[in-house]
């Protein structure tokens, strides 16, 4: 099962569910607007819906406002290489708030604190039953289904503030979507390609099969202190060929498209637009 969040016109927004045929529209059977309506209600997508030609909708985000976002980092034993980094002996947890969620297409602001804006494609995992305190045999249990994430990041900042909240929380920095595939529909998560692009031009090629933690293991070490709950997001990191470590380097500009693509799953891809230099305000003139 395929299930997405669109819009049209001005129009609220509603939930999908991709066919063979087009986007059948399951929102007034349901009586929820989007996947983590959906997943919270614990309904079923087993109803009819009229059928949409899918160049008539806007796809968005398909969970607008996730309980939690949840992301591992250095979780891929390429990027650990990348970096000449050992793994780290347990996942390196850390999170996004909900400003933070971009819809398919929409613009990613570069902020004026930033030259080093990067991006991290990752395999995003959509949790749909509560899970506190489980076992790594049940873990895939609590899993619905998988979505693609990019885990936008300001390379300088993630350095300068020593954390992250700055640096991958600020708006915008999480472009999810458009499609949130079952886990039984996907198969395998620990197989999957992984690949991103800038402008067309490919910079991470990787798999799953590089992570240091799999998402059994995540979902179970997570759930011992954090209650996970239906609608829930967990990106589960990055492998090589993020801008920053590439020789030379290589940042985002305004006008560049961002690209993130998973085998199974789907792309996302969004446009960089350069925030608007504030050249009255104090922190511009002292560089932050
Ligand atoms: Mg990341």
């Amino acid at each position: 099962m395929r299930l997405l969040s669109f819009t049209r016109g001005s129009d609220d927004r509603r939930l999908g569910i991709q066919t063979e045929d087009g986007i059948r529209d399951l929102t007034d059977a349901l009586g929820v607007t989007d996947v983590g309506q959906f997943l919270a209600m614990g309904a079923s997508a087993d109803v009819g819906g009229e059928l949409l030609d899918p160049a008539t909708v806007t796809l968005r985000a398909p969970i607008a406002r996730p309980g939690k976002i949840i992301c591992v980092g250095l979780n891929y034993h390429d990027h650990c290489r990348e970096q000449s980094l050992e793994p780290p002996r347990y996942p390196m947890l850390f999170s996004k708030f909900t400003n933070a969620v971009t819809d398919p297409g929409a613009e990613v602001t570069r902020p004026i604190a930033t030259e080093k804006l990067d991006l991290e494609c990752e395999l995003g995992v959509v949790i749909g039953r509560r899970a506190s305190n489980i076992g790594r045999g049940e873990a895939l249990d609590a899993v619905f289904g998988y979505t693609v994430v990019n885990d936008v990041t300001m390379r300088d900042l993630q350095a300068e503030d020593r954390q992250w909240l700055r640096a991958k929380g600020s708006d915008g920095f999480a472009p999810m979507g458009p499609l949130v595939v079952t886990a039984d529909e996907l198969g395998d998560p620990e197989s999957l390609r992984l690949r991103s692009f800038v402008n067309g031009e490919p910079w991470q090629d990787s798999s799953t099969t590089e992570m240091v933690f799999d998402v059994a293991t995540i979902v179970a070490f997570v759930s011992r202190t954090i209650t996970l709950e239906p609608g829930d997001v967990i990106a589960t990191g990055t492998p090589a060929g993020v801008g920053h470590y590439q020789s030379p380097p290589r940042y985002l500009r305004g006008g560049d498209v961002m690209r993130c693509e998973i085998e199974g799953i789907g792309s996302i891809e969004n446009p960089v637009v350069d925030a608007e230099p504030r050249l009255d305000d104090h922190a511009v003139a002292v560089g932050i």
